[in-house]
C-alpha cells in the first residue's frame, strides 16, 4: 500500500495524474512515443503548454487581465534573481518581507541587484509569526512577500495595500485556496509543492511591469524572452510541465480554488485541533498565522519521540520530521493529500 506522504517537497501529487503521467511517459497522445521523447514544438506539446497556460488563469480569474503564464526553469530559487534582474533599477530600493528563510534567499539576490529595505522581520521569534502593522516607505521598485513559510509553517492572510508592485513567493500554497490574484502583479511558485513535479516553475506576471528598469537583462533572465517565446524559448521541462497540466486540471475538476479551499481548511482543522487538544503536541505557529498547508509542532516531552516516530512508521506515514533549522514536526498536506492521510497522522497522535 501507498505511504501517507507528508514531504514538504517534491510532494504528493494526486494518484489520478500519478497515474496519467506514467501512461504518457509510454505513450502520449496516441503517437507511439514517450511524452519525455518528442519535440517541445510537436503540436500536442503545444497544446499541453497551452491548456496549462489557459487552466492557470482560469483558476487565478486573471483571464483577460493583462498577465502571462511561464513555465520556466532554475525553481523558485531563481525567481529570486530573476525578479530582481526585471523589476529593480540599478541603484533601486525593493521592499521585502522577512518571514522566514525563503524571504532572507529572496532578499540575498535583490541585494546582488540593488538594495532591499527590509519592511519588517518576525527573527525575534523564530519565524513564528508574520509581521503586521508595519510601514511601507514611498520610492520602491516594488514589495515582495512570500504567501506561505514552508519551513515555519506560517502564511500571510491579509496581503498588503501598496501602490507599486506586488511580488509574491507562492511556491508553498498556490491555488490552495480563493483569492484575490488581481493584487499581484509577479507571482511564482515551484510546482512540486502544490501544482506538480519539481523541474518547472510557474511564473503569471502583469505584463505593464516590465520594461520600467533601463536596466541590459541577459537573455534567458529576461521575463520578455519567455513571454514572446510562449516558454518555448528553449527546451523547458515537458514531463514537469505536463505533470502541472494534469494537476492544474485536477484542480479545476473538483471546482477550483473555492472546493480545494474547503478541503483544505478540513484537513488543517483536523490536525491543528488535535495538536490543541491533545497534550503532548504544541504548535510552533502564533495561532493566528497557521499555514494550512504546512503544520509545524512539537512534543510537550522530548522523551516520548521514540515511541511517536516509531508508531508513525508502523502506520506508514512519511517525511513528518521538521526542517532541520525548526526541529520537531512538519505534516505537509499539500492539496493533493487526502483527508484520510491526515486522520491516520491523527489517530497515531491519540495513540501516543
Ligand atoms: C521550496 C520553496 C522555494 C524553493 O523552491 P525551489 O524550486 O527548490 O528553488 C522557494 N520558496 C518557497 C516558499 C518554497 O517553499
Amino acid at each position: 500500500m501507498k505511504k501517507h506522504n507528508f514531504s514538504a517537497g517534491p510532494s504528493i501529487l494526486p494518484d489520478s495524474v500519478i497515474k496519467q503521467a506514467a501512461a504518457a511517459v509510454l505513450n502520449f497522445d496516441n503517437m507511439d512515443l514517450s511524452l519525455v521523447e518528442v519535440s517541445h514544438r510537436s503540436p500536442q506539446f503545444d497544446a499541453v503548454i497551452k491548456k496549462a497556460q489557459k487552466l492557470t488563469l482560469e483558476l487565478a480569474d486573471l483571464e483577460g487581465k493583462g498577465y502571462e503564464v511561464l513555465f520556466l526553469g532554475g525553481g523558485a530559487s531563481l525567481q529570486f534573481l530573476m525578479l530582481a534582474f526585471n523589476l529593480l533599477p540599478e541603484n533601486g530600493k525593493a521592499g521585502y518581507l522577512d518571514t522566514g528563510v525563503w524571504s532572507k534567499k529572496a532578499i540575498k539576490e535583490a541585494d546582488i541587484m540593488g538594495e532591499s529595505v527590509v519592511l519588517a522581520s518576525s527573527k525575534d521569534k523564530g519565524y513564528n509569526y508574520i509581521p503586521k502593522g508595519y510601514n511601507i516607505p514611498e520610492g520602491l521598485a516594488y514589495v515582495h512577500i512570500t504567501s506561505n513559510n514552508t519551513i515555519f509553517g506560517t502564511q500571510i492572510k491579509d496581503f498588503p495595500n501598496v501602490d507599486v508592485p506586488l511580488v509574491v513567493d507562492m511556491s508553498s500554497d498556490i491555488f490552495s485556496k480563493k483569492l484575490d490574484f488581481s493584487k499581484f502583479d509577479l507571482i511564482y511558485a515551484g510546482a512540486q509543492k502544490n501544482i506538480g513535479a519539481s523541474g518547472t516553475t510557474l511564473v503569471i506576471v502583469k505584463k505593464d511591469i516590465l520594461d520600467k528598469t533601463k536596466r541590459t537583462i541577459p537573455t534567458m533572465m529576461n521575463y520578455q524572452t519567455h513571454i514572446s517565446k510562449d516558454s518555448l524559448f528553449h527546451t523547458p521541462a515537458v514531463f514537469s510541465i505536463y505533470v502541472s497540466m494534469l494537476y492544474l486540471q485536477w484542480v479545476k475538476d473538483l471546482g477550483g480554488v473555492v472546493e480545494m479551499e474547503k478541503i483544505n481548511d478540513k484537513k488543517a482543522a483536523l490536525l491543528y485541533d488535535e495538536i490543541d487538544n491533545n497534550p503532548n503536541f504544541i504548535g510552533f505557529a502564533a495561532k493566528e498565522d497557521r499555514s494550512p498547508m504546512n503544520v509545524t509542532f512539537n512534543l510537550t516531552d522530548a522523551s516520548k519521540a521514540e515511541r511517536f516516530n516509531k508508531l508513525a512508521l508502523e502506520a506508514g506515514i512519511h517525511a513528518i520530521k521538521g526542517h532541520r533549522s525548526v526541529g520537531g514536526y512538519r505534516a505537509s498536506i499539500y492539496n493533493a493529500m487526502p483527508i484520510e492521510s491526515v486522520q491516520v497522522l491523527v489517530d497515531v497522535m491519540k495513540a501516543l
